[in-house]
C-alpha cells in the first residue's frame, strides 16, 4: 500500500492525472484493514451504492458487517459518504452498520470531505476514500487530498447510464491499474 498524498511525486500525480486512483481493487474486500492502518490510515470515508453493497440494498450485509469490524480492530473509522438522493437511504444504512455518515454529499466537491475529517479529527494525510466511481468518488478524494482507493462497481446491470459511465471510466481504471504495477 502506496503512503498516499504527501510526497512530492504523489502531489505531481495529482496535478497530472486527477482522474487517477491511488490503487484499485476489485472490490472493497480485496483491501486490507491491517494494510490501510500499516500506511497511517485511520478514517476510511466510503461510498454507499455499488461499493459497499448493490443500489437499493437497504441495509448492509453479514460480510460488510465484518469487514467493518476488521477496520475497527485495526483503528480504522469508516465513515459513509454517500451522493444518494433519497433522503434516508445513507442514514439507514449507515446507522444499521453503527458508523457516522454524510448524505447528499455533492462529491466530487470537497466540502463534505472536509467535513467528515474534521468530525472525526483526521487530518488528508490519514484518511481515504474508496468508491466505484471516478468523476464522483476518486476526483472528489484527490481535490481533498486524501489516498483514493478505486473498486469496480458491485452491479452495473439493469441502468443503460452506468454502462455508458464506466465506457468512459475504463482509460483512467486501464491507467490506474498499470501505474499500480509499475
Ligand atoms: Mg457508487
Amino acid at each position: 500500500m502506496r503512503a498516499g498524498p504527501g510526497t512530492e511525486s504523489n502531489e505531481v500525480m495529482t496535478l497530472k492525472f486527477p482522474l487517477l486512483a491511488d490503487r484499485t481493487f476489485r472490490s472493497i474486500f480485496d483491501i486490507e484493514p491491517s494494510a490501510l492502518a500499516a500506511a497511517g490510515i485511520r478514517l476510511l470515508l466510503a461510498d454507499l451504492d455499488n461499493t459497499l453493497v448493490p443500489y437499493g440494498v437497504p441495509e448492509p450485509d453479514e460480510a460488510v458487517r465484518a469487514w467493518e469490524r476488521a477496520l475497527k480492530a485495526e483503528g480504522v473509522k469508516l465513515f459513509i459518504l454517500s451522493n444518494n438522493r433519497k433522503s434516508d437511504r445513507a442514514k439507514r444504512f449507515a446507522e444499521a452498520l453503527g458508523v457516522p455518515f454524510i448524505g447528499h454529499a455533492g462529491k466530487p466537491k470537497t466540502p463534505s470531505f472536509y467535513r467528515a475529517m474534521e468530525e472525526m479529527g483526521c487530518t488528508p494525510a490519514q484518511t481515504a476514500i474508496v468508491g466505484d466511481q471516478i468523476f464522483t468518488d476518486i476526483l472528489g478524494g484527490r481535490r481533498a487530498g486524501v489516498t483514493t482507493l478505486l473498486v469496480e462497481p458491485i452491479r452495473l446491470a439493469g441502468n443503460p447510464g452506468r454502462y455508458l459511465r464506466y465506457g468512459v471510466e475504463w482509460p483512467f481504471r486501464a491507467l490506474t491499474k498499470r501505474r499500480n504495477q509499475a
